[in-house]
């Protein structure tokens, strides 16, 4: 009997900071997340900026020869926010709108180090597959530790009765790029997917 192989995920949409942080470990995290994704044959769904790890990560799938979506709300785009060379920049009437519209894109989800713009989507996209929204894998690329916080956070939040584990484990986290898209991949195939229709 032959083996069948994972199928990779056709589209991730990754949340990230406007900013490139202090620890030049997180810019080459989202280089190389980006060529990843290329070599793969994932298209990278993003807020559509060009900049902080954003603009490094669009940038590092393009050079490798990757598809890149950018999702913009029209006023960003307006402020010349907007990366100027993605394979397509769609522009959304609101930031709520644009939200979304890369979560209807995308096969899964994955977090790199950001601020309070990535922890407000990854949190809302953990809210929606709690609630039975959607059934789409989430991960984060845990660079240098920087969502160590985060899951002692939620950890706790869990232990004070406020989370089911259950609901914690729908996050997958990971250093790698490369095994963390591998894992995504398998919790996908395991699933069924839900469309986001009731969001
Ligand atoms: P932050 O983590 O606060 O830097 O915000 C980054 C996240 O918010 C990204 O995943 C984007 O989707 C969105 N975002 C923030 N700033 C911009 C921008 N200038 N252009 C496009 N998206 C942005």
């Amino acid at each position: 009997m032959t083996e069948t192989a994972t199928p990779p995920l056709g589209a991730v949409c990754v949340f990230c900071g406007s900013s490139t942080g202090e620890d030049p470990a997180f810019a080459a995290a989202a280089r190389a997340f980006g060529r990843t994704l290329a070599r793969r044959g994932t298209t990278l769904v993003y807020g559509g900026g060009h900049v902080g790890l954003m603009g490094v990560l669009a940038d590092a799938a393009l050079a490798a020869g990757g598809q890149v979506v950018g999702v913009i709300p029209a006023r960003l785009a307006e402020r010349e926010l907007a990366h100027s060379r993605l394979t397509r920049l769609i522009l959304e009437a609101s930031m709520h709108e644009r939200k979304a519209k890369m979560a209807s894109l995308a096969d899964a989800f994955v977090a790199l180090p950001g601020g309070l713009g990535t922890l407000d989507e990854l949190f809302e996209i953990w809210t929606w597959a709690q609630l039975g929204f959607h059934d789409k894998p989430i991960g984060l690329l845990d660079t240098a530790g920087f969502f160590t916080p985060l899951l002692a956070l939620t950890a706790h939040m869990a232990r004070a009765g406020f989370v089911r584990e259950a609901n914690l484990e729908l996050v997958l986290s990971d250093d790698d790029g490369e095994r963390l898209l591998s894992r995504l991949e398998a919790r996908a195939v395991s699933r069924s997917p839900r469309s986001l229709a009731g969001v």
